[in-house]
């Protein structure tokens, strides 16, 4: 049996911000709400049934921090001997909350900054602060220092920004924040198209389709040094990218994340906020994705509850474990670089006879999506 090393929690499913590229803006009857404690306190016992309990990371469709018991929720879980670590919009971060954190020994936090000036990260990021948020981290900063000296210390903090046409510009500018707010980490994901307007916003329509990221005995490979990345040779090397060679550079290929579901992979899944388990984030709930210039129609797998069963009966069922080892396999069509039927419309089925969830579509099994 494959081993359970992390679980997605997401502690609540309300938020004080309003994003654009956000999931919950095409939500119609779910409640918005903090996962009820009962179900919370069970999930931590049941994680304390696994040998080594799996690392708890808080996040989902809603900020953790708004739950009103979120600091006895991390101490419950570091009480069992779990990882913990939370993604964040960093708002509700104040002194008294990073000072709590530290003190519990949180692992790390990796904070939501789609943008290094206010009016950016303010018209991505609808009902925010940006100078607030600048504090609270800065704050954070100045309490690890205070509390051990300089060096990496936790909560290590990461930052998440979401690319989008609108935000692109700032990107080169997040290193030099990163660095002011002791930042060890940027993580960058596109954005996942839920509606016509953010199709707009992609940038990856031709990363998709491109052979730079595949690998076949077909494609020739192209093997890159170190080199410059300037006015010089940035458009031959857009060139090369956009052409017909898979690339490996230093030795590493670039086609790692291709047909790859990290999930599956590394042994995660999601419990959301009513307990009911699905295998990734994308599978949470139902959802439209516009691509190509249409719709579809993703439908959510669940694949127990754990107010029904325990986690750990949950993650050795024998159909759920069939599930993960075929994704790991990925035998799904190719229906993200092609669309070209009236399946692609849903997760339901494929032309290679797969059936319901089909995952040949999924933009986190491609690398453009990326988890915090
Ligand atoms: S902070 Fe996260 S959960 Fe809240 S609206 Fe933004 S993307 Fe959604
Ligand atoms: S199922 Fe349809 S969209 Fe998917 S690869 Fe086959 S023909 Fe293309
Ligand atoms: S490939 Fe995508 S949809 Fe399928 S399990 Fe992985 S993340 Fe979920």
């Amino acid at each position: 049996m494959d081993r359970l090393t992390k679980v997605y929690v997401e502690l609540s499913t309300a938020c004080n911000f309003d994003c654009v590229m956000c999931v919950r803006r095409t939500w119609k009857d779910e409640a918005l709400a903090p996962m009820e404690w009962e179900v919370y306190r069970s999930l931590i016992e049941q994680l304390a049934e696994f040998p080594e309990p799996p690392t708890v990371h808080f996040s989902g469709y809603g900020e953790p921090m708004t739950h009103p018991r979120f600091l006895e929720a991390v101490e419950l879980a570091k009480g069992i001997g779990a990882r913990v670590e939370m993604t964040s919009n960093g708002s509700l971060l104040d002194r008294e909350t990073a000072a709590a954190l530290i003190d519990l020994d949180v692992d790390k936090i990796m904070v939501s900054v789609d943008g290094v000036s206010a009016d950016v990260y303010e018209d991505v990021r609808q009902g925010s602060d940006f100078g607030r948020l600048v504090a609270n981290l800065l704050e954070l900063r100045r309490l690890k220092l205070s509390r051990f000296g300089r060096g990496n210390h936790k909560p290590h903090l990461g930052l998440a920004f979401v690319a989008m046409k609108r935000n692109i510009d700032q990107l080169p500018l997040l290193p030099q924040l990163a660095h002011r707010l002791g930042a060890e980490e940027i993580k960058v994901s596109n954005v996942v198209p839920y509606c016509p307007q953010l199709e707009q916003e992609m940038l990856y329509d031709r990363a998709m389709y491109a052979l730079a990221f595949r690998a076949s005995p077909d494609i020739p490979v192209m093997s890159l040094p170190k080199m410059n990345l300037d006015a010089v040779t940035a458009p031959a090397l857009a060139q090369v990218f956009d052409s017909t060679v898979s690339i490996s550079w230093l030795q590493s290929s670039l086609d790692h994340y291709t047909n790859y579901c990290e999930f599956n992979q590394k042994g995660y899944l999601v419990v959301r906020r009513d307990g009911v388990v699905t295998p990734c984030l994308e599978l949470m709930r139902d959802h439209p994705v516009y691509l190509k210039g249409k719709p579809q129609w993703i439908s959510h797998y669940p694949v127990g509850d754990v107010t029904q069963k325990t986690l750990r009966e949950i993650w050795e069922d024998e159909e759920y474990a069939a599930f993960r080892d075929k994704v790991r396999r990925f035998p799904y069509s190719p229906c993200l670089t092609c669309g070209g039927c009236e399946l692609f419309e849903a997760n339901q089925e494929d032309c290679r006879s797969n059936t319901f969830p089909v995952c040949g579509r999924c933009p986190w099994a491609q690398g453009l999506v990326q988890c915090p």
